[in-house]
This record gives C-alpha cells, structure tokens and sequence, in this order.
C-alpha cells in the first residue's frame, strides 16, 4: 500500500549523511520505505519544511500501522482525535514525549492555538534542534514553526558581517538566534510575554548575548528605538502590509526587508511596497497554505 507524506530529495551520493541528519533530527519518518528516483532518492519525513513536497511512499512491511503526524521536537500533533493512535505513535519513537490534538486553529494576535494531550506527558512544551540551534518552545503559549528552518538559513546566507538587525514580530527568537552570528546585533520584539520569557531562555542556551529580547507593540518601534537597521525581519503573515510603513521609517537607506505575507495573487503588494519606497523587489513562494492562497517573502532593498 503507499502513503503520502513530504519527501526530502537528495543525489544519491547524499542518502547516507542525509538519512544521519533526518535520524538525528528525529523527523524520518521510519514506516515509509525510502523512494529511488532516477539520480536521487527522496526520504519521507514527519514534517513540511521550505521547498519540500508530498510523495507517494511504500509502507514498511511488518510495521505497525502509525497515523500520521507532524513532529515538532519531542511533540508529535495528530490530524485526529485519536488517543489509540496517539499511543502507537508514542510507543514508535523514543525521541517523542507527547502526543497532542490541536483543539483550535491557530487565533489571535499571539498566533497561538489550543492543544489536548492525546498520549505521553501532559506538556505542549519541548526543545526543538534547528540548523545547530536549541529552541525551548511551547506549542500553546507562544507561536512557532519548524517551517521557516529553511527560509532563517536564505536570510542568514545574505547578510554582511556585524548587521544591525530588528525583527519585529520575533516570537520565541528562532530568526533572531539564527541571525545573531552575523550581526552586530538583533533587537528581538514581540507582544506576548509568554513568546519573551522563552526567548530569554533560548537567548542563554544558544549564547547569543548580541539578542536584546523586547516586549513591545511593533506598532510603537519607532517613538522606542533609537536606530535605523540594516535588515528587517517582518513574519506576521496575516497582518498584510499594516506594519510595512513602520518598517520603512526604522530601515536605513540602502536596507533590506524581509515582508512574509499569506497572498493570493503574485505581486499583490508590490505597489504598496514601490510607494513606500522599495526600490528592488524579489517576491518568493515560501509555501502553499490552502487552495489559491499561499506565504510569499518580498525581499525589499529599500532606496
Ligand atoms: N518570527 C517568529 C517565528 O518565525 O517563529 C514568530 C512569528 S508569529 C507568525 C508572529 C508573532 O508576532 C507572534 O509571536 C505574535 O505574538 C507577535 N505579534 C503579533 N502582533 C504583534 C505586534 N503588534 N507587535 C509585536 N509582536 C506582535
């Protein structure tokens, strides 16, 4: 019987340290058969991540038959209410702590959403490894996303040494944390104080004394801030471009933003963008998010 489920594919001559890297980083997923596709094999995985996609999978023979889940550190979140199926996929892989059933969709201003404990431990929190870093995070207090491990590391290659970087909507600092090697320094805001206390935390585990963690209204950066930046983090998708002429009086001329929004039609803010004051822009497909919509980055060098 095959399976759909995300693919991560690779040249052949990469499939061994590739399976390492997806067992170390607990997201293979181990009851799918790995798929050979001419030069490149392509391995199942637990989680979406940038640029990937879904594959039809073979299942494992004599495997037990595991529903499907998304893996975010020792969390596994079901589809399903499903406790019998939770506790199959606990007993699967020992990395895991819990299982969780999201009750609600992802609301409010803090992005956040309402989980039951389906099997395991009764948390929504866990520590999640990315690209080297550790970040402490809980599911029901403060947003985050394995899914944008790919797009920190695109912002990350681009930036010059000793940048002076804001990310305005930081939730517990994974592009900050990220950014932080190469940058003089990051001012790190967000409104919800459960997404500060962890990233205050995350600040101490991964050493980056260059991230200064700020409870604020991005709305207000500008009266509190007293710099003009050299790169602009903006992830707050469904917000639009409300936020944008903000950006553009902290960016310094010759600056870069970095505008995530949920769009649904190619260059849907490229005017607002121009009349800002955009003077080269890239707009991306970071990924789908349902039928006709999807999140698009616009890397905006400000004039
Ligand atoms: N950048 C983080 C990441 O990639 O995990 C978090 C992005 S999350 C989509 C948006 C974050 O913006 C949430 O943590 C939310 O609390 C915060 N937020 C919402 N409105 C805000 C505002 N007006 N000022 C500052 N932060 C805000």
């Amino acid at each position: 019987m095959t399976v759909e489920q995300w693919g991560v594919q690779v040249p052949v001559r990469q499939g061994e340290e590739t399976r390492q890297a997806l067992i170390g980083e607990g997201v293979l997923d181990v009851t799918l058969k790995v798929l050979r596709d001419g030069d490149t094999l392509v391995f199942p995985v637990l989680q979406e991540r940038d640029g990937i996609t879904r594959y039809n999978f073979e299942e494992q023979p004599g495997r037990i038959e595991i529903p499907r889940h998304e893996q975010v550190g020792g969390i596994a979140i079901m589809q399903e209410n499903d406790p019998d199926g939770a506790a199959k996929i606990l007993a699967s892989r020992p990395s895991l702590h819990t299982v969780l059933f999201p009750k609600t969709e992802v609301s409010g201003e803090y992005r956040t959403r309402m989980y039951a404990v389906l099997a395991g431990t009764d948390t929504t929190r866990t520590e999640v490894v990315e690209h080297g870093h550790r970040f402490a995070v809980d599911l029901a207090g403060a947003y985050f996303s394995a899914r944008l491990s790919t797009e920190r590391q695109r912002v990350f290659k681009q930036m010059q040494e000793h940048e002076l970087v804001l990310d305005m909507f930081a939730g517990v600092g994974p592009f900050a944390i990220t950014l932080a090697p190469r940058a003089s320094l990051v001012v790190a805001v967000d409104l919800n104080p459960q997404a500060i206390l962890l990233m205050i935390e995350n600040i101490r585990k991964n050493r980056a004394a260059n991230v200064i963690p700020m409870l604020a209204d991005a709305r207000r950066l500008e009266k509190i801030l007293p710099w003009k930046f050299d790169r602009i983090i903006m992830n707050l998708p469904l917000a639009s471009t409300e936020f944008l002429p903000e950006a553009f009086r902290l960016v310094r001329p010759e600056g870069t933003i970095h505008f995530y929004s949920l769009v649904s039609t190619e260059g849907e803010h490229l005017a607002r963008i121009k009349e800002l004051g955009g003077a080269l822009v890239t707009e991306r497909v970071v990924r789908s998010y349902s039928p006709g919509q999807w999140h698009a980055v616009y890397d905006v060098v400000v004039g």
